[in-house]
């Protein structure tokens, strides 16, 4: 079965692709010679998932999925939450988001935070959201060389390491999207 991942990074799609059995096979984007961004502007990471996998299943009539993550800090009132990737200004430049995480967070006793990842699969027309959260802390300084976006000042609860200071399967082991991820893998391979 055809699955159309509503991404344009081959990374991404290829990890799941290994996850998933030989029937299913994920394309992405571009290999639909699609270039184009699909909007972002949705108000929750909910919708964002559910408004890409719409705007793919519209356009190509295919099963397809979504994905969208974000980071909620308690003491931000859940920011930067849908905003993640852009906190800090469009160029979407990670060292300003963190940068901008740690003065807001200057004082803050409460460190509590979250990584949500919601994916939003359309199979047979039918729409089914799996959600990966893991929680964990900020800390006050960057620790750590691996990962993207906030990892080097995410610790998940339990453990000593930055996502920063972990390699990806150790990552895996607790990421949210791998959680998420595990679910609807879990949903297409039982079904
Ligand atoms: P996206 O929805 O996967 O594009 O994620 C949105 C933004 O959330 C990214 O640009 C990153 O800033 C942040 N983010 C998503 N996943 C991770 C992660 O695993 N570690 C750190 N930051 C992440």
């Amino acid at each position: 079965m055809k699955l159309i991942f509503a991404t344009h990074n081959k990374n991404k799609a290829f990890e799941i692709q290994k996850l998933l059995p030989d029937t299913f096979q994920v394309l992405t984007l571009d290999d639909l010679n699609f270039h184009d961004e699909i909007p972002e502007n949705e108000p929750t990471i909910e919708l964002n998932s559910a408004f890409k996998a719409n705007f793919v299943f519209n356009r190509f009539e295919e099963n397809c999925f979504a994905d969208d993550t974000g980071l909620e800090i308690e003491f931000l009132n859940g920011r930067p939450g849908v905003h993640s990737a852009r906190y800090a200004g469009i160029e979407r430049n990670s060292d300003a988001n963190m940068n901008l995480v740690l003065r807001e967070m200057l004082n803050a006793e409460n460190r509590k935070a979250r990584f949500k990842t919601v994916i939003t699969l359309i199979l047979n027309d039918k729409q089914h959201i799996f959600e990966g959260i893991v929680n964990g802390t900020i800390i006050s300084e960057k620790r750590g060389e691996n990962g993207f976006g906030y990892d080097p000042i995410f610790i998940p609860e339990n453990e000593s390491k930055t996502f920063a200071e972990m390699n990806l399967s150790e990552k895996n082991q607790f990421s949210h999207r791998a959680r998420a991820l595990e679910k609807m893998i879990h949903f297409l391979t039982n079904k």
